[in-house]
């Protein structure tokens, strides 16, 4: 859990974040200012200048976001199905508080609708004072809908229908855990329209392997097609993060760097790490990875 720490130095008190995610591993943030440190509905939220790391929030004592690197993730998690499927109008978002996601959806003209079913309402009213470069206006949108809702209890009572669902959760500890079930993952498959595609955050490989391997295992016997793709997050200790790809068209991953990059340049956006050459390439797993996915497949390749 993170604590806020004052190690004692000359004359100047110091506070420290601690998060202490993985076992045998705990990274520390100095805070230069804390701007936000309370327990909200479901969670313990934490928001800070990190000076080199920007902002930074944590929830429950792991690091949701900076505002160094948030960028990565948000752009790989949204423009990489969005421009591999290309047609997404309708997008479900669970979790995702901060804004960060919508606001690169956003970025697409042909997203008609997207719905954020976020369990607390803390993160996104203080997301929005103190994150607004994360959410890039994202709440304003006339396209955006906030939904106050666990999300597996939504995904599983829904009659909406969507072309592309983000699981842009927390770990699978507290109110994050259901959201790496098979109940849940087939409640999204069922509200999935033909052709669409789940992706989610699923943890850093190196740390997670067991976390990974499970949710492919329950894609693997939902969807046609289940692997993942990776980032490079800075602040997401361990190397390569995983984004899990769930969907029953085989060939969306598939699509060739030339198409990707034609939809790409026709939606004249502008990114910081996501490029066509990247989306294809991102699909490429290390031995180790790969091998955590053909496990989780029960030993099919592909
Ligand atoms: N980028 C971050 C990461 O990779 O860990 C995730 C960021 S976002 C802040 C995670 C969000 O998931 C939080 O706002 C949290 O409140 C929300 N969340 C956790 N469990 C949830 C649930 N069961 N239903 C809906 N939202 C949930």
């Amino acid at each position: 859990m993170s604590s806020a720490e004052k190690p004692a130095t000359a004359g100047q008190t110091e506070t420290w974040y601690t998060e202490t995610l993985h076992h045998d591993l705990r990274t520390a943030y100095r805070s230069r200012k804390v701007l936000f440190d309370a327990r909200i509905d479901h969670q313990h939220l934490v928001i800070f200048d990190g000076g080199r790391f920007g902002k930074v929030m944590m929830l429950d004592g792991v690091t949701q976001l900076t505002t160094s690197d948030e960028f990565i993730y948000h752009e790989m998690l949204s423009h990489v199905p969005i421009l591999a499927h290309g047609a997404v109008q309708d997008v479900l978002v669970i979790g995702g508080g901060d804004g960060g996601i919508a606001g690169e959806v956003f970025k697409h003209e042909g997203v008609r609708r997207l719905t954020m079913v976020e369990i607390d309402q803390g993160v996104v009213d203080f997301s929005k004072t103190h994150l607004p470069e994360v959410s890039r206006g994202a709440f304003d949108d006339p396209r955006f809908e906030l939904v106050i809702r666990d999300g597996r209890d939504f995904v599983a009572e829904t009659d909406q229908r969507y072309d592309l669902i983000v699981v842009d959760s927390t770990d699978p500890i507290g109110p994050g855990e259901v959201l790496f079930t098979e109940g849940f993952y087939r409640d999204c498959r069922r509200i999935l329209k033909p052709g669409g595609v789940v992706v989610t955050q699923n943890g850093v490989p190196f740390f997670q392997a067991a976390e990974l391997e499970q949710t492919i295992r329950f894609f693997s016997s939902i969807f046609a097609d289940a692997t993942c793709f990776l980032a490079a997050v800075p602040t997401y200790v361990g190397g390569f993060m995983a984004l899990g790809w769930g969907t029953d068209n085989p060939g969306l991953r598939s699509v060739s760097v030339e198409t990707v990059g034609k939809r790409f340049a026709d939606a004249q956006i502008e990114t910081r790490y996501y490029t066509p050459e990247l989306h294809h390439a991102a699909f490429a797993l290390p031995r180790f990875i790969a091998d955590i996915v053909t496990k989780g497949r029960g030993g099919r390749g592909g």
